[in-house]
């Protein structure tokens, strides 16, 4: 397995894919050292492979109901309802190579984040998938894949919520096994969507899986915000790859 990485970029490349280390490697006395935190929770899981995931999927498509969810700057739809189609896409492309798939909604539903989390403890889930598109300024566009942060490691994206680095999160043991997870969707994503690659990244504040006893990740399909974007969000054969892509990975 071929890593690319530079003194001080956090932004390092493996097979091609973007990935986002805690800490920028160092370049000291014409070597470069890389944090122990980054090879344990980084380089040491993508070089171990895939692990054994189990056989149970919690899928989420995020919002539902009055949580609408971003807004589509080409037609005006929310993001509820893309998230629910391609929940609804994934599921049967899962159930045929043999998973036995949950969605935490079927239909136009409101859920909260921690019951969200109940419901993947209620049947056992062995991983799950949350669904979401995003929104940011126009020209900001691609796909990102977010795990929790390990201890000791920052966040790279906090949405104006405190870091707490020090603190366990109930998802922590599942560090290795979330971040490979999410490698190998974001990975399988980018070649079935072609889409720009923003990254798999670590965060803190998302409830949905930071309370999850297994490995747990949430996928950004795309930016509704992004007049390009929301063009090809809007349409069933994107929607479609996106299915594929994460299905293609399990
Ligand atoms: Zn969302």
């Amino acid at each position: 397995m071929r890593f690319d990485l530079r003194p001080r970029k956090r932004l390092i490349t493996c097979q091609g894919m973007q990935i986002w280390m805690g800490f920028g490697p160092e370049m000291i006395g014409g070597h470069l050292y890389v944090h122990h935190l980054d090879v344990k929770k980084h380089l040491a899981p993508l070089a171990a492979g895939m692990p054994n995931l189990g056989r149970v999927a919690v899928i989420d498509a995020g919002h539902g109901r009055d949580n609408l969810g971003t807004r589509s700057t080409y037609n005006r739809e929310y993001e509820k309802r893309y998230t629910l189609d391609w929940a609804r896409r994934l599921k049967p492309l899962l159930e045929r190579k043999g998973w036995r798939v949950y969605l935490t909604r079927e239909a136009d539903r409101s859920m909260s984040l921690t019951d969200r989390v109940k419901f993947a403890d209620s049947v056992d889930a062995s991983i799950f998938i949350s669904l979401h598109f995003n929104a940011a300024a126009m020209q900001v566009k691609g796909l990102e894949t977010y795990c929790i942060a390990p201890v000791g490691m920052p966040s790279h994206l906090t949405r104006g919520h405190p870091d707490p680095f020090r603190t366990t999160l109930p998802n922590n043991p599942w560090d290795e096994a979330s971040f490979q997870l999410a490698a190998r969707v974001h990975n399988q994503m980018l070649v079935n969507c072609r889409m720009e690659d923003r990254g798999v990244r670590r965060v803190r504040f998302m409830t949905v899986i930071k309370g999850q006893k297994r490995p747990a990740i949430l996928v950004e399909g795309g930016y509704l915000s992004n007049p390009t974007e929301a063009r090809k969000i809007n349409t069933v054969e994107y929607r479609q790859k996106l299915a594929e892509g994460i299905a293609a990975a399990l």
